[in-house]
């Protein structure tokens, strides 16, 4: 393996040289923020950001590298939160956000090849002016990078519907740990042709290898779309509906839970507006978007269940927006507490209600000075744990509640990776003999060690 040093004169020479003044930063100021990720937790120290143009300049800086012994972190938006996109023991940066290209949508297919350091917002617009659409959104789409997304195989709001990104890999171009460039960017729809590396390399974090450019499936645009926010008593409550309505609504796209707490933090913290006048203990935010007007078959679903205390329906983009305000404003008003501990995880939908409850009070015994913030992506049993008032670098709440999480058969990671924040508690999810093979994939595609070191295994 090799040794972790800092930017060593010669490198640091080859690297200029190959990659032009604007291509090696070495600025402190511009450095250091690349250095600390989204959530303010992961703080690390490296001697420069690397910022190639292209996938030979990638190759380039990863043969350089090689050479020298000097470990790599990808890094795309840098708004992961498993403290995966950062350096920690002094690994250069290798920005890829200057590979962001992106190629005209193939109609017949509906595919489209982007750059991994395309922006996701860029590419919706690129795709909605035909009416297609990339089906992984979610709240970060003005900063995550397409490339980002493969890499920790994003999830997001509308996996119900349409699954996490590597459902919809048809394609990658990447430059692996050991400096050979693979491009598998044709597109087809079948193509059994031995392994499937778009799919290994989807998920791995940056450690298998820099990806640098993707072919995406896209999805029709659907023409209408409401909007529903939904107040409940309780989590079983909630969870209940929302199991009735994947049912029965097919054009069901997202079915998003928060609490009551959590609608008051983003209400006080920024712009959002609770639509109702009293605040009720949970909610839940619908999206339902067809060919047709959904409205009645959402209006007859949400009366069907008696549990539901109060509903605001919106169908014109600002009411809808003003509605996806209270769901998307959580991340950033949590921020303003300090910098949480983000518990990405999912549980079985069976113990999904009863989880909701108890896990504040397993907070609460781990660290009695934590508060704990509950939302996520309900239909998919996907709950995101944030819990504030715990020093960065205290991991006795990760460890209740990822064990607590793993007792009841859910995954320690359901969409953020593992990064450097989870690393610890892979074995929960993961055999002895499944964590054999990820190293072994890792050495054979990266055998000296150079890309992310501190992430995944
Ligand atoms: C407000 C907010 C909302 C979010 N909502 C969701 C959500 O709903 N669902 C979800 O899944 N995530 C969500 N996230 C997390 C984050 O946006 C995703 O993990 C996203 O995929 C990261 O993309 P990025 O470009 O920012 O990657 P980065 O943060 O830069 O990197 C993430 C990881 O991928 C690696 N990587 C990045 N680019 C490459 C590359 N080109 N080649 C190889 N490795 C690479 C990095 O080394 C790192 O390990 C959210 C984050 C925020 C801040």
């Amino acid at each position: 393996m090799a040794e972790l040093v800092r930017l060593p004169a010669s490198a640091h020479a080859e690297l200029l040289e190959l990659l032009g003044p604007e291509g090696l930063v070495t600025d402190a100021q511009v450095v250091a923020s690349h250095l600390v990720d989204w959530t303010g937790r992961f703080r690390g120290t490296g001697p420069a950001v690397l910022r190639p143009r292209d996938t030979a300049e990638v190759a380039g800086v990863v043969a350089v590298c090689r050479r020298h012994g000097v470990a790599v972190v990808p890094q795309g938006g840098n708004t992961g939160l498993v403290g995966g996109s950062v350096p920690h023991e002094g690994e250069v940066v290798l920005s890829l956000r200057r590979l962001a290209a992106i190629e005209p949508v193939a109609e017949r297919s509906r595919q489209i090849t982007v750059g991994a350091g395309a922006v996701l917002a860029v590419v919706q617009a690129a795709t909605r002016r035909h009416a297609l659409d990339v089906p992984v959104d979610l709240g970060a789409r003005d900063s995550a990078t397409v490339g980002g997304m493969v890499a920790t195989n994003a999830g997001g709001l509308q996996v119900l519907r349409h699954g996490s990104m590597r459902r919809h890999l048809k394609g990658i171009e990447a430059v692996l740990g050991d400096g050979s460039t693979i491009s598998h960017l044709g597109g087809l729809d079948k193509d059994n042709t031995g392994y499937d590396l778009a799919g290994l390399l989807c998920g791995s974090e940056g450690t298998l290898g820099v990806i640098t450019a993707v072919r995406l499936g896209l999805v029709s645009r659907p023409s209408h779309r409401v909007t529903a926010l939904v107040a409940f008593a309780s989590a079983a409550g909630a969870v209940d509906a929302v199991a009735t309505w994947r049912r029965s609504l097919p054009d069901l796209e997202a079915a998003e839970l928060f609490t009551g707490d959590g609608v008051g933090l983003v209400c006080r913290t920024g712009g959002a507006r609770d639509p109702f006048e009293r605040r009720h203990p949970w909610y839940v935010l619908v999206d339902v978007a067809g060919p047709h007007d959904p409205s009645d078959d959402l209006a007859a679903a949400v009366s069907s269940i008696d549990d539901v205390l109060d509903v605001a329906v919106a169908t014109d983009e600002p009411r809808r927006a003003a509605l996806w305000a209270l769901r998307e404003e959580h991340t950033p008003a949590i921020n303003t507490l300090g910098a949480p501990h983000k518990l990405d995880v999912t549980l079985p939908l069976d113990a999904l209600a009863a989880f909701l409850v108890d896990v504040p009070r397993t907070v609460a015994e781990a660290a009695p000075a934590a508060t704990t913030w509950l939302f996520g992506h309900v239909g998919d049993g996907n709950v995101h744990v944030n819990v504030v008032g715990v020093a960065p670098d205290d991991e006795r709440v990760d460890e209740a509640v990822l064990r607590h999480v793993a007792d009841l058969g859910g995954s320690i990671s359901a969409e953020h990776g593992i990064g450097v924040a989870k690393r610890r508690w892979l074995h929960l999810n993961r055999s002895e003999a499944e964590l054999h093979a990820f190293r072994a994939i890792r050495s054979a595609l990266d055998p000296d060690h150079i890309l992310n070191p501190a992430v995944l295994v």
